[in-house]
């Protein structure tokens, strides 16, 4: 049975690059029908937020990714305490003391003689009379005893990695005010909901070195791991900076498609080449998590329009019947506005535009060259509505009268009627139009 998890924080919205490891996720056991777990890693009690965790879930409701089971740290701080004891017991966690400060003095003496900056582990040095005047002065907290040899695995994205933890400080695991730390609890959770695949980020490289062993000394097997690269933006610059407006809600609230998000993202710094497709199944059906490389991947936002575009386009009619009757569009005229506006939108909120142009007539956009043969035009238009032939009838007629013929003829026309260059078909928009310039 496949188990994955989405384990965010909910200390802030959601991104593009949080939307990656969900997907990838969701993606591997929806692919083989297993369980897919939300996990909200809410140990930070000063940083984590209730409304943070509910615009999270809102946030994949949209996309439709949705959770079999949520579970949350806070809610298993007894399991984690259990586990600490066992832990303490077999002699992996060990109470230290230092201070921050002490720590950075040890740290600048070791670089100073050239040696690299791990924990020296004094504290499991210190005998039980010195760590009984210790804790007299301060509040003890434990580290995890790492097992100073290679940990190996075969990572699904990277192949096999090798991590040397003697080059790694043993991690803290609980802190002194007793808060246990992500890493512990996030290996306690894999072992104990079954995790079986684990896809994240590639800055938790190192952490998965030392959640293996933490995994097995509470005598788990740890699940396989995958780990994509970091989004970059276009010019190859990290994004941490600016993933605060590439917020899965702002793109929301801009009106990305979610089609057009989750086809990027299922594609994106993978061998396969982005399409546009309609559907979770779909794109599960086309998943395939070796396909990914393990070079920083550029992500550019202006990529999530052309995609979007030609989703909102796809769209049949009875999807945004809603919106378009919202709008205020009569029902008699829904389905060709529809047809004729589609085609000239990239966000549905772009509608908008197009039914007031029809509904108030556009600001006419009248070259100076002009204005003589669109004022002899309009003379010659008859008041809405319109039929079909509306438009050919009326060209036929400004031709015969003015002489003029191709685009010097149709394109003020489209001008005064519109005030832009393009557009929906002049004849198509014509019977959709209620008010068109110098008419009541
Ligand atoms: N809460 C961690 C994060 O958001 C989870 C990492 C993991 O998947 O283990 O980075």
């Amino acid at each position: 049975m496949t188990v994955t998890r989405f384990a965010p924080s909910p200390t802030g919205y959601l991104h593009v690059g949080n939307l990656r490891t969900a997907l990838m996720n969701f993606l591997i056991a929806r692919k083989a029908g297993g369980t897919f777990i939300l996990r909200l890693d809410d140990t930070d009690r000063e940083r984590s937020k209730p409304e943070y965790a509910d615009a999270i879930k809102a946030d994949l409701d949209w996309l439709g990714l949705h959770w079999d089971r949520e579970e949350r740290q806070s809610a298993r701080l007894d399991r984690y305490a259990e586990a600490a004891e066992g832990l303490r017991a077999s002699g992996h966690l060990y109470e230290v003391f230092e201070t921050p400060a002490e720590l950075e003095l040890k740290r600048k003496k070791q670089l100073n003689m050239g040696r690299p900056p791990v924990y020296d582990r004094a504290g499991l040095a210190l005998d039980e009379a010195q760590k009984a005047r210790l804790r007299a002065e301060r509040e003890g907290y434990w580290r995890f005893r790492l097992d100073q040899e290679r940990t190996e695995w075969q990572d699904g994205i990277l192949g096999p990695v090798s991590i040397d933890t003697a080059s790694v400080s043993d991690p803290v695991l609980i802190r002194a005010d007793g808060q246990v730390l992500y890493t512990f609890a996030s290996s306690v959770d894999d072992i104990d909901m079954g995790i079986t695949h684990v896809v994240r980020g590639a800055d938790h490289v190192t952490n998965t070195a030392t959640q293996i062993q933490i995994m097995r000394a509470i005598g788990g097997a740890p699940p396989a791991f995958a780990h994509h690269s970091l989004l970059t933006g276009p010019q190859g610059e990290g994004l941490s900076k600016r993933l605060g407006t590439l917020s899965l809600r702002d793109l929301r609230a801009r009106g990305v498609a979610k089609e057009a998000l989750l086809s990027l993202m299922a594609r994106l710094g993978s061998s396969q080449p982005v399409e546009l497709m309609m559907s979770l199944d779909e794109i599960a059906a086309g998943f395939d998590l070796s396909q990914f490389g393990a070079a920083p991947t550029r992500f550019d936002a202006e990529d999530l329009w052309p995609l979007t575009r030609q989703r909102n386009q796809a769209l049949p009619f009875a999807a945004v019947r809603e919106r378009i009757a919202a709008l205020g569009v009569p029902d008699a005229l829904a389905e060709r506005f529809w047809a004729v506006a589609s085609q000239n939108i990239t966000t549905l909120d772009e509608l908008d535009h197009w039914w007031r142009l029809c509904r108030d007539g556009a600001t006419p956009v009248i070259a100076p060259e002009d204005a003589e043969f669109v004022a002899q035009a309009l003379a010659l238009l008859p008041d809405p509505p319109y039929g079909d032939d509306a438009w050919a009838a009326w060209t036929q007629k400004v031709k015969a009268a003015t002489g003029r013929k191709g685009r010097s003829l149709f394109m003020p026309l489209r001008l005064a009627l519109t005030g832009q260059p393009q557009g929906p078909d002049m004849a198509e928009l014509m019977p959709l139009l209620q008010k068109v310039p110098g008419r009541g």
